[in-house]
């Protein structure tokens, strides 16, 4: 077919000129944003209100905190800094439990129980599915809405996009902040769908898990290694007719906990049934708690793991850094999508590829220093 050109009047179909294409970069976006970096405070001032607790900077600066851009990364990274020596204090509480077994209900009792009797209480999430759904199983809820208003308990949604490992290390950072704020215990929530169970458990002093009581498999849909790494657990929902099928989950829960190697902590792990609707044992699984972290303060286990958290945290940022350099680097990027296709169509093994990349990234960094060596 012949094709046609604007200017040919005798052919039916018509080559409009089109329309302008909008700007790539939405300037109105570009200058709202300059203006709220206009309003940026200096490290200093953040530092200063969330050391006061000041709960309305705490909640900028670990926005900042989040954020990508690299000027409120350095920012943010100054806050930090400044921040750290005030940290360390409080007890750090993982939770997690598949979606449906009660877990905001239950951060909610544990956690009214804690305000009432005099504690600062935060509380933060790692949620896996904003990263995938985009949306939240955690976010779209109304949830815990006494202790939102409570004036001793400061609640921050999951951080959003990113890497398991970049959500991690944020809420890490964002656990030094509340702890800098005043906070004594605070409580990092996971939905139990993923591995991000792992990445709470290396930043916590105890993870529990909640199991639901009376769903006839409640050991089924958990896998054995987050068992094992629950330093205690909860059957939850042990109320009205399901009172008997909760206390025999935990029955068969502590003898499934029995088979297991003895915990590193020294401390056995303990299961007991609660209801977070009525408030039933809430108070004991609180106790159970202070038990275990009276023991691990004392016999050394404590800050044991917390020494180790700090390395493993150190070799997260190396390993996180090194992805990021090697898949940005513009040599890598050039080769990658061509190996990709390579090893699709089994013209080169994966493993003779990945170093073939990975020897393009040493060539271009050796590049990249020798000027400087024969300068
Ligand atoms: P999450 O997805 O783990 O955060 O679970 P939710 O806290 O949202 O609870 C899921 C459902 O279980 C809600 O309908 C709650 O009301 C209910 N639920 C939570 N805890 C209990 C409990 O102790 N007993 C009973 N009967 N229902 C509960």
């Amino acid at each position: 077919m012949k094709k046609p050109r604007p200017e040919d009047k005798t052919m039916a179909l018509k080559v409009n000129e089109g329309i302008e294409q909008p700007a790539a970069v939405n300037r109105e976006a570009v200058s709202h944003l300059a203006r709220k970096r206009k309003s940026l405070l200096d490290a200093a001032a953040y530092v200063e209100g969330i050391l006061k607790g000041d709960r309305v900077l705490l909640s900028q600066a670990i926005t900042l905190v989040e954020s990508s851009l690299p000027s409120h990364q350095q920012i943010a990274q100054e806050i930090i800094q400044a921040c750290l020596p005030h940290s360390s204090k409080a007890v750090r509480i993982g939770i997690t439990g598949v979606p449906g077994a009660g877990k905001s209900t239950f951060i909610e009792a544990l956690g009214m129980h804690l305000v009432n009797n005099g504690h600062k209480l935060a509380v933060l999430t790692i949620d896996p599915s904003s990263q995938i759904s985009k949306g939240s199983i955690l976010g779209d809820k109304t949830r815990m809405e006494q202790l939102t208003t409570h004036p001793s308990a400061y609640i921050r949604p999951s951080a959003s996009a990113g890497t398991l490992g970049g959500v991690a290390r944020k809420t890490r950072e964002a656990i030094v902040l509340c702890e800098a704020s005043g906070f004594d215990t605070v409580f990092v929530e996971t939905v139990g769908v993923g591995q991000s169970e792992t990445a709470v458990h290396s930043m916590v002093d105890f993870f529990l898990l909640i199991l639901i009581g009376g769903a006839g498999d409640e050991l089924q849909g958990i896998k054995r290694g987050i068992m094992e790494m629950a330093d205690g657990i909860v059957v939850n929902k042990a109320d009205g007719d399901n009172i008997v099928r909760a206390e025999r989950a935990r029955a068969e829960c502590e003898n499934a906990i029995h088979l297991f190697p003895p915990p590193a902590s020294g401390v056995p792990t303990k299961v007991l049934s609660c209801s977070a609707l009525t408030g039933s044992n809430i108070p004991e699984v609180w106790q159970m708690i202070e038990n275990f972290i009276q023991i691990v303060k004392s016999n050394g286990f404590f800050q044991h793991k917390r020494n180790n958290q700090l390395v493993q945290t150190m070799l997260d940022a190396i390993s996180e850094s090194l992805q990021h350099s090697f898949f940005q680097h513009p040599s890598v990027s050039a080769q990658l999508s061509v190996m990709e296709h390579l090893v699709r169509n089994r013209e080169r093994s994966s493993y003779i590829a990945a170093s073939q990349l990975l020897e393009v990234w040493f060539n271009a960094l050796r590049g990249n220093n020798e000027p400087e060596k024969q300068g």
